[in-house]
């Protein structure tokens, strides 16, 4: 069997990771690619500039979305997730690490986000507000200085409903996109992979959102939807693989973080190193996060992506360098995971790009490992998160407690600074799961944990 004209044996002298990877074996991967935070500035195609501009469009937005969904109304309509600490968590993290975590442990609590309980709910609705925002300036119903709330007038609806907006999903970016879009009015079309969870699609559905099932995985719902789009120009494609907009939206987070941990007196500077863990599906969530993180805190952040055993994309297509070339399925990896939100087999190119200079590394997480932080963290913190949302928990063990961890603070030259870390686990979704469904989540992670 050849993967791009090389046969597996090749693949794995030249790229050692990749055995692990096929092995379905929990790995750190540091990456060597990694620059200087100066370098990585200057070399990047989207800038802090990108970032500023998809700040103010939401900030534009705020009033409307305080009316359209009261929920926002208490943030004046910004969508915003809290900080908690977790430090109940820290001798159950630091048993399974074997050995001890330095620095304070934080959530960040991304699965409360309002409207649709996920880290989607910055990208996805981003995007369709862009998109809105583009519709109605050219109508000229519109203009910039305008306050946003009167969107909520029927002239807009109507506007908004000759237009329509189509996306491929595993299930949460297909809820924000849906939501919001109709919300406004749009014609809304969700192509879901067979791993999206029966509720969401439910629950879009009472929402007046068309919902399209696939039998295969994501790659193909979001090809299916992208040829569907394809030649009607009142549609548009939200392209979860290469939309440089959603990725703006994300990175948002990291001006609004920098608020939240100024006004909880945490520092962040080469004493006080910010250890940041992302869940990693195609890329563009962590990748938005983690490049407004390292705009908004330079070198004294590192961020390290998290994805499952069985869904490698971001590390294979990284750390080889064929990006989207490569899928985990070329490997023989089947992309089957509990973690429905990181079930995708090939990473987004333009983030595997964009992010490559910026990243300190990735690691992966067994679906049992999932279950077990799930049950924990709701033991220890009362937090109940989705499976996809806890493969940052493995973070700081793998930076405090590994081989790999340790080289990698010692060639930042961060490792007598450690006791002032910061690790910030960023909990992706898990909100909207409907009771029945968790209660038998945390019953799989208990019964994982006693044996
Ligand atoms: C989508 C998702 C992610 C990852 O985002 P990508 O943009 O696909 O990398 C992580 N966690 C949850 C819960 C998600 O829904």
């Amino acid at each position: 069997m050849k993967i791009l004209g090389k046969p597996i044996g090749q693949w794995e002298e030249e790229f050692p990771i990749v055995r692990d990877l096929i092995d379905l074996k929990e790995t750190l991967w540091i990456n060597p690619k990694k620059l200087p935070i100066d370098e990585a500035v200057a070399e990047s195609s989207v800038t802090m500039e990108d970032v500023l501009d998809a700040s103010a469009r939401l900030e534009r937005f705020a009033p409307y979305l305080a009316l359209a969904f009261p929920e926002t109304a208490k943030t004046g309509g910004i969508i915003e997730s809290p900080l908690a600490e977790i430090e109940n968590m820290r001798p159950y993290l630091e048993g399974e690490a074997g050995g001890s975590i330095q620095g304070r442990l934080l959530l960040k609590l991304d699965s409360h986000l309002p409207i649709s309980g996920s880290i989607k709910a910055r990208g996805g609705i981003y995007e369709v507000l862009h998109h809105a925002e583009d519709i109605a300036l050219q109508s000229g119903l519109l203009k910039l200085e305008d306050n946003y709330a009167v969107l909520m007038e029927p002239r807009f609806r109507e506007l908004f409903s000759q237009y329509s907006i189509a996306v491929g999903s595993t299930g949460n970016l297909g809820l924000s996109i849906g939501i919001m879009s109709a919300k406004l009015g749009f014609k809304v079309t969700v192509h879901m992979s067979a791993d999206a969870r029966q509720w969401k699609k439910d629950l879009l559905r009472s929402k007046g959102v068309q919902v399209v099932e696939y039998a295969d995985d994501y790659s193909k719902a979001v090809e299916e939807g992208r040829r569907q789009a394809q030649g009607d120009d009142h549609c548009h494609f939200v392209d979860d693989e290469n939309s440089k907009t959603l990725f703006m939206g994300y990175s948002v987070a990291a001006l609004r973080l920098k608020n939240q941990l100024a006004e909880a007196g945490i520092p962040v500077d080469e004493t006080h190193p910010l250890f940041v863990y992302l869940p990693c599906g195609v890329g563009g969530g962590p990748g938005g996060v983690a490049f407004g993180i390292k705009q908004v805190f330079g070198g004294a952040a590192h961020c390290f992506f998290a994805e499952p055993t069985h869904s490698p994309c971001m590390i294979l297509g990284l750390s080889t360098g064929y990006h989207d070339q490569v899928c985990v399925q070329d490997f023989g990896i089947d992309n089957r995971t509990a973690a429905d939100g990181l079930a995708v087999g090939r990473a987004s190119s333009f983030v595997g790009k964009v992010i490559q200079p910026f990243l300190s590394g990735s690691y992966t997480v067994t679906d049992e490992r999932l279950y077990q932080y799930l049950a924990a963290l709701t033991d220890q913190e009362g937090i109940r998160l989705e499976p996809s949302a806890l493969a940052g928990m493995k973070g700081p063990g793998n930076v405090c407690a590994t081989e790999g961890g340790k080289a990698y603070q010692s060639k930042e030259g961060i490792t007598s600074a450690m006791a002032g870390a910061t690790h910030l686990i960023w909990a992706t979704g898990g909100n909207m799961v409907p009771e029945a469904e968790m209660s038998a989540y945390y019953q799989k992670g208990k019964s994982l944990l006693t044996k």
